[in-house]
């Protein structure tokens, strides 16, 4: 018997187990996949991943992992360049992109030092519950063949997206919105820039991330509805639409070489799930997905991975009542994530700048602490309304009229 069993081994699991353990809990963390192993997932880290990380001492790990220090965001569209650094509390002056294969291997290693018990490729195929319908277990199956049954106090749901405990646990899902995008990244050598680059279109993106090895993440983005003939070609169609949003990052990308295959997903769900009920709850993209256009889902992850572990602590030490220690972990989660999920939906449409948000961009041109406080609401160190908020836009834009 456990303390707490914990389903999915990377950005939200890893960190839960490894947070539980460290309070002392007898923990069971199991994934399906083997270990080192990628995702389908670029690995861009918001400066709140990378103080969370600090705060669990790891963020050392982060930086001496060989994925280069980020010093530098730009955005850019068409003739306008937003190119700074994200202001935040943290004192951060760089972040980072490591490789999935990397990065998550940080996360598993910090939860089995903690003491956490670890299975990989064991698939969990269903929940077990009590009489009374609490769920107390999982029941899973090794790849080698092997199917056993194990109980817990709690099963914590970190499988990502298509949960499997969300689904058997019966999460409502109150909020779904309209797939918006697909999006395609590939590893290039050779690419000159050192800056984090978001590239915005004329209803697409895309984007370069400089990480492990020396590589460039290149990435793309289209609407949804693009998907069939994007898919008809997929690497020419990819050079096609980086060229489209970016001539110069296309010419310094044909410079290069390409060094794996082009991975991409046109399955991106919106949607915010109930992450708790009896005996069971989630974590991560299991109970909240977005777009991943805003690269948040890692920084989120390991957010909700505190505020769950504290949830669980408290009820489990009779600090608070268990069941009001988990609603205030749903509620804390909904209030840091509702603004920046509605601006990621925004973000995900791709449509060009214009009208007041064109007037804005323009008059953030040259002036460096308002171009750093809007490269910190895209990197959630600036509340998302303080930056939208009309008044702040108009005053903006009306500060650059009287100094031109
Ligand atoms: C194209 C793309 C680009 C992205 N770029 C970024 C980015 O730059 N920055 C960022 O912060 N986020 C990014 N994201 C989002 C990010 O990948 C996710 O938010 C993050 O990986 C969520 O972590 P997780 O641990 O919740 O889920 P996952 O990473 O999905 O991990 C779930 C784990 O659960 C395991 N699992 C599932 N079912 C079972 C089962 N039945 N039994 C056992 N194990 C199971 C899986 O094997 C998997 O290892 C991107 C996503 C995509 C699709």
């Amino acid at each position: 018997m456990y303390d707490a069993i914990v389903v999915g081994a990377r950005c939200a699991g890893s960190p839960t187990a490894m947070l539980l353990a460290r309070q002392g809990l007898r923990v069971l963390l199991v994934d399906k996949a083997s270990f080192p192993s990628d995702t389908l997932s670029t690995h861009y880290l918001h400066p709140p991943a990378l103080d969370i990380l600090r705060g669990w001492n790891l963020l050392d790990r982060v930086e001496r992992c060989g994925a280069p220090p980020i010093e530098r965001l730009t955005w850019r569209y068409r003739d306008l360049e937003i190119a700074g650094f994200p202001v935040n509390p943290y004192g951060m002056t760089a972040v980072y992109a490591p490789r999935r294969y990397v990065f998550d291997m940080i996360l598993l290693s910090a939860a089995l030092e903690a003491g956490v018990e670890f299975r990989d490729r064991f698939a969990v195929q269903e929940l077990v519950r009590a009489d009374s319908g609490r769920v107390t277990g999982i029941k899973g199956r090794y790849q080698a063949g092997a199917t056993v049954v194990e109980k817990a106090g709690i099963v914590v749901g970190a499988d990502g997206m298509r949960s499997l405990v969300a689904r058997q646990a019966g999460a409502i899902t109150y909020r779904l919105e309209a797939t918006l995008t697909c999006q395609y990244y590939g590893y290039w050598a050779g690419v000159d820039g050192s800056d984090n680059e978001l590239l915005a279109g004329d209803w697409l993106g895309s984007g370069a991330i400089p990480t492990n090895d020396g590589l460039t993440t290149i990435c793309v983005a289209c609407p949804r509805s693009s998907l069939g003939e994007f898919r008809k070609d997929v690497a020419g169609n990819f050079l096609r639409i980086v060229r489209e949003v970016s001539p110069d990052l296309a010419d310094r990308v044909s410079r290069g070489e390409r060094v794996e295959r082009i991975y991409g997903t046109a399955d991106i769900p919106n949607f915010i799930r109930r992450p708790y009920g009896s005996g069971w709850a989630l974590v991560g993209d299991s109970g909240y997905h977005k777009d991943p256009l805003t690269a948040a889902g890692i920084t989120d992850a390991f957010r909700d991975a505190n505020l769950l572990t504290e949830a669980i602590m408290d009820g489990l030490t009779g600090m608070r009542d268990a069941d009001a220690a988990m609603k205030e972990y749903e509620l804390r989660r909904n209030e840091s994530v509702m603004p920046f999920f509605q601006m990621t939906l925004d973000a995900a449409t791709l449509e060009p700048p214009r009208g007041k948000n064109l007037d804005f961009m323009r008059a953030l041109q040259g002036n460096q602490s308002e171009i750093d406080r809007w490269l910190g609401m895209n990197s959630y160190t600036v509340p998302v309304d303080e930056v939208l908020s009309p008044q702040y836009m108009d005053m903006v834009i009306n500060a650059a009229a009287i100094c031109r």
